[in-house]
Parts: structure tokens; C-alpha cells; sequence
């Protein structure tokens, strides 16, 4: 297949684990959970957002969440990271890139994520101005395993799809 005839869809995928235990709110997928212990990080920790970050500039090919939002530059101590997320939506429209769908798996033991997934997906949705159904929240725990499963941290993984400018666009 030449390239001309690729159909001008890209995937991309990101990971990202931070640990709980911060004296704030837990923020994960844009929303605050009350209850909770925080996520330590140099930003406001979403584990979630960060991963979604990193998949949509993956999906793009315009580097990683650490070259955009470097954690020793003092601008993005304590940043909310819908702000963040948002900044990258821009990224990828001034690209030509729209974002097709976000599917994301967030790894906790607690909380129990369905309750809030709908929030977190409205979020999402939100930062990237696109429509909630275009956005997919599921958790699940470790069964106890490791770092995660000892309930010290939160993981998560996401994966984007995004349709370029490119050849074959309408
Ligand atoms: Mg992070």
C-alpha cells in the first residue's frame, strides 16, 4: 500500500502511574472525588489525564506530555491538568487533527471508578471539545498485586484515535 492510500487515521497510546497520598483533593479523569487521598505529583497528579494526554500526542506524533509540560518548570506546579489536556486539543487542531475516540483504563484498587466514570468521560469530552460518547472511562483493580494492588498508587492507560489532515481527509 502506498502511503496516498493509508487511510489517514492514527492510533496512539499512554501510560501514566502516580502516587497516592498527597495532603489534596484525589483529582482523576477531570474530577475531584471527595474521601479520597491525592495523588502526589508536581501538577494536580491526574494519572488519567496525563495518560490520555500522552495518547492523543502519541496518536499525533508531537512528542510527550514531558516535553510539552516539563515537571521542573514552575508554570505547571500544582496545574490543573484539564488545562493541560486542553492545551493539546489546541495542539492538534492547529495540526489538523481531530480526535475520533479516547478509551481509557484506569488501575485502582478505591475507589471504585464506575460511579464516577460518566463525570470523567463528561470531562474529557469536555477538555477536547468533542462529544461524551466519543469518550470511553473503564477502571479496574490489580487483585491486590503490587504497588497498585497495596493501594499506593493509581495507574492508567489510554488509547486515541485521531484523523490527520492527511491524504485521504475529505
Ligand atoms: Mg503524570
Amino acid at each position: 500500500m502506498t502511503s496516498a492510500a493509508i487511510p489517514p487515521f492514527r492510533i496512539g497510546s499512554g501510560y501514566d502511574i502516580h502516587r497516592l497520598g498527597a495532603d489534596r483533593p484525589l483529582v482523576l479523569g477531570g474530577v475531584t472525588i471527595a474521601g479520597e487521598p491525592g495523588l502526589i505529583g508536581h501538577s494536580d497528579g491526574d494519572a488519567v489525564l496525563h495518560a490520555v494526554i500522552d495518547a492523543l500526542l502519541g496518536a499525533a506524533a508531537l512528542g510527550d506530555i514531558g516535553g510539552h509540560f516539563p515537571s521542573d518548570d514552575p508554570r505547571f506546579k500544582g496545574a490543573e491538568s484539564a488545562v493541560l489536556l486542553r492545551r493539546v486539543a489546541d495542539d492538534l487542531r492547529d495540526a489538523g487533527a481531530e480526535v475520533v475516540n479516547v478509551d481509557v483504563t484506569i488501575i485502582t484498587e478505591r475507589p471504585k471508578i464506575r460511579p464516577h466514570a460518566q463525570a470523567m468521560c463528561v470531562a474529557i469530552a469536555g477538555a477536547l471539545g468533542i462529544a461524551t460518547d466519543r469518550v470511553s472511562v473503564k477502571g479496574k483493580t490489580n487483585e491486590g498485586l503490587d504497588a497498585v494492588g497495596r493501594g499506593e498508587a493509581i495507574a492508567a492507560w489510554a488509547v486515541a484515535l485521531v484523523l490527520t489532515g492527511g491524504s485521504g481527509a475529505a
